[in-house]
Parts: structure tokens; sequence; C-alpha cells
């Protein structure tokens, strides 16, 4: 319990707002969240799908998530997890390989025996590498060219790096590709023997419901559908006023939405710290859900190196999830990354529709799209910060220049992906920040 409780706004509802709600209301502060949303959890949220609620994006933990395991247990939801071992596609060359085990990666064609040794040499030194601020300074094309040679490069690291980034993975460092990998061996690196994804039943609408749930329980104030405008002084506290000018004063702010949105909210921050935060470059994300009739695959990850496919990945959460979760039926998820200003968030749903199916027609003979029962798509402009050259030393601190307000985002994710695991290590990490903060 903090023996000085404030009043604390939280500007976002999504895993980190609700996570760092948590934790301060447990410490004895009066709490209340505002999300733009007219529903919690952000990237995380559910939305309908024809007849059935999953999450907006595909979703999944890992045995070595142990921040979001715990937050889990916390809710009582960790004991529901259902553990799957899921098989991984790559599609390559016209044609879809299994790449679930050593054999197969052993067996796959487009490499040779020497580039497939290197490939494997070069995710396991990634593996083993423990200082990653030294790979921040590294194009991430020069450190995956050096360690797994040209071929490797153009076949395999490319396409992937382009899927993920589009052509700024020219700006972006290696330690972007050092933090997918060491996710990859979080499970080994703690011990556990194979990698398991988890899911909880329900999905995220259970878990974003028992979260506000506990935190109602706990006098905490949640407002949704209700976008902050601004952040500004009030004296000593600080002001949040909200779309049609309804404003409330708090002690303290912390403002978790994406670091070039929190720099427009907040005009009094000093202007360099500002320009710091309009600085970061985000990729953003198109992502159909597709619900089918019938399986497209066994694969819960297919990888595509094929640049004319317009998603950059098959996700079939089907292949993990228990059918029964989507009335017997599969769901399919489409995702294109791409840069906030690219021509894809342009495309009308009836476009991308046409594309995407006709791409899925091409990639496995025997999916028709009359098999599709409900598509829909989620975009969002503001999805991860790129890891640029020098990223970190770049970072504002989540300290801001205005007291009492705090700038705490998926920005400071360093030295890691984009998760929920990470997410809810951040909220922990900013109550350090918080902390020290009410000591000065
Ligand atoms: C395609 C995809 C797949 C993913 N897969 C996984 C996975 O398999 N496993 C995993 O662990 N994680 C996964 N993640 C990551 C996970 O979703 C994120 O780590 C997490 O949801 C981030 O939470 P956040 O609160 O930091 O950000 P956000 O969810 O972006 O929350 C920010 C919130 O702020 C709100 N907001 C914005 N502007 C305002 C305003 N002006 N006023 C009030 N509110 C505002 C937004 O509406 C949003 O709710 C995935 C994400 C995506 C996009």
């Amino acid at each position: 319990m903090d023996t000085r409780a404030m009043h604390w706004g939280i500007v976002g509802g999504g895993m980190l707002g609700l996570t760092l709600a948590l934790r301060l209301s447990a410490r004895g502060h009066q709490v209340t969240v505002i999300e733009a949303a007219p529903c919690l959890g952000g990237l995380a949220s559910a939305w309908r799908l024809g007849d059935i609620t999953w999450d907006r994006h595909y979703h999944v933990t890992l045995l070595s998530d142990t921040h979001t395991r715990g937050l889990l247990a916390e809710l009582g939801l960790e004991r529901d997890m259902q553990w799957v071992q899921t098989r991984t596609g790559f599609y390559t060359g016209g044609r879809l390989h299994s790449m679930s085990n050593t054999v197969e990666f052993l067996r796959f064609p487009p490499l040779g025996p020497v580039d497939k040794a290197r490939l494997a040499l070069t995710i396991l030194y990634a593996s083993r590498v423990r200082d990653w601020r030294r790979l921040e300074r590294i194009p991430v094309a020069d450190w995956l060219r050096r360690l797994s040679g040209e071929r490797t490069f153009q076949r395999i690291w490319l396409p992937l790096l382009r899927s993920k980034l589009g052509e700024n993975y020219t700006r972006t460092s290696a330690a972007f590709i050092w933090a997918t990998i060491q996710r990859m061996y979080a499970a080994r690196r703690s011990g556990l023997k194979k990698e398991m994804f988890g899911y909880v039943p329900g999905g995220y609408a259970r878990i974003l419901d028992r979260l506000a749930e506990r935190l109602r329980e706990r006098g905490v104030g949640i407002v949704t559908g209700s976008p902050t405008q601004r952040v500004t002084r009030a004296g000593s506290r600080l002001r949040v006023t909200t779309a049609g000018g309804a404003s409330q004063i708090f002690d303290r702010v912390a403002v978790t939405v994406p670091a070039p949105l929190a720099a427009r909210l907040c005009p009094e921050m000093d202007e360099g710290e500002r320009a710091r935060l309009e600085a970061i470059e985000y990729q953003g994300i198109v992502c159909a859900s597709v619900l089918l009739k019938a399986p497209l695959a066994s694969y819960y990850v297919t990888n595509i190196t094929e640049s004319w496919v317009p998603f950059t990945a098959v996700i079939e959460m089907s292949a993990l999830v228990d059918r029964a979760e989507f009335g017997g039926r599969s769901l399919v998820y489409l995702p294109r990354y791409a840069a906030g200003n690219d021509a894809v968030f342009e495309a009308t749903d009836e476009e991308l529709r046409e594309r995407f199916l006709a791409a899925l027609e091409r990639m496995y003979p025997h999916f028709h799209r009359d098999q599709v029962e409900c598509f829909q798509v989620s975009r969002v402009r503001h999805v991860h910060a790129l890891s640029t050259l020098g990223y970190s030393e770049r970072l504002p601190p989540m300290r801001s220049s205005v007291p009492g307000l705090f700038i705490v985002n998926s920005s400071h994710i360093v030295n890691g992906t984009l998760n929920v695991n990470e997410t809810v290590g951040l909220a922990d990490r900013a109550l350090e920040a918080i902390a020290h903060d009410n000591r000065g």
C-alpha cells in the first residue's frame, strides 16, 4: 500500500493501461481508465465475427510468458489454459512445406546443406547473444547477410523481413531479429524442453471481461468510447479533456497510447521530448479474419516468402484452438504489416476480400471462396515501433517533463518483440519509474 494515495488517470484501456490500473489500485490509489474505443483491450480486444466472438488479432501465449501467465493466474484463468504443440508451415517456391521439426528443416528444399547449417548457426548464435545494444548499431540486413550468407538472406531472411517491415527493413537494426529469435528460444532457455502455444478458452474476450470485473471490484473507474483530446496542467495536478469537452482532474496521469499520438495529446511537454516521441516510427497492420467451413491446412503459422501474396503470413487459429470455439468452423487470420501511410490502408473491405481470397485459392488448390462464411478486416496504423538504428538511445524516459505525467507505451519495449508478456512486464517497469517519482 502506497502511503501517498493519489487519483490516477490512465489514458488507453489496452492491456498496458489495464495492467497499470490493476497494479496502482492494488497499491491503494484511486484509478480511472479512459478508453477511446467502445470496448477495452486495444490490439488484444475481441470482436464479433458472424456468430462467434474471438480476438480481433491472433493471440497465443508461450509457456515462457511468465508475466502473462502470472496475470492470468491472478485472474483465476491460468488453470483453464489449453496448451498445444502446433506445426509451422512455409510457403515458398509456389509450394507449402512443413517446417515443424529438425528433420523437416533438413529436408527443406530451397536451401542446400551448407546454407542450412549457416542458417541454423545464425539462429543458435542469436539465441546466445546478450548484448543487444551492440546490435542496435548494425543494420539487420548486414548482420544476417554476414552470418547466413547472401543466398539464404535472399531466399529466407529478406522475404521474412519484408513481410514484417516492408522496405523499412533497410533502416531496422539487428536488435529486431535478435528479439524475435530470443522469443522463439525463451522456452528452451527457461529449461522447458518443447515450445507449446497456449490460449484461454473464450479468448481475450474472457480475459478482458475478467480483468474489467476485477478492476471494478477494486473501485477502478472505467470509461469507454471517450477519446482523450488533451492532457494539460491544472495547478499542480493534471486535467484530462475528452471529446465533447468534458474534463476531469487527476493527481497523476499515465498516457499509454502510441508515442506520436501521446505527443499530440500532451502539448505542454517540452518541445524536444515531443519531437522525440513524434519521430518514433510505427508499423501498422491490415488484418483479415476469415471464418471458413473447412480447415485450410494443419499449421498454426505459415510463413510466406512469395512476394505476389498480398498478406504476409497465414495464421490458422483453429489449428491451435478447439474448433468447437468457432462452432466447428476454422478461423484464419491473414495479416499484412505495412507502414501507416501505405496504400493498403485505403483499400476497401471488398477489394481486400477479392485480393486475399484469390491468393488463398492459388496457394491452396482445395480451397474455394464459397467456403468463406465471414470476412472481416481490422486496420491499425500504430502497432509496433520500428527498431531503427540506435533506437533505445533516442527514446524519452517514461517520466515526462510535465510533473505527474507519464508516457508509457509499447515503444518502451526496447529489447523484445511486441506481445502481451512484454506489455505486462512493461507495466511493472513503469511502476518502478512511478515509485521513483514519488520518492523524488
Ligand atoms: C496482429 C497482432 C498479433 C499479436 N499476437 C500476439 C500474440 O500472439 N501474443 C501476444 O502475447 N501478443 C500479441 N500481440 C501483441 C498484443 O496485442 C500487444 O502486446 C498488446 O495488446 C499491447 O497493449 P497496449 O495497451 O500497449 O497497446 P494497445 O492495445 O494499442 O492499447 C492502446 C489503447 O489506447 C487507446 N487509445 C488510443 N488513443 C486514445 C485516446 N486519444 N484516448 C483514449 N484512448 C486511446 C486505444 O484504443 C487502445 O485501446 C499481437 C498484436 C497484433 C496487432
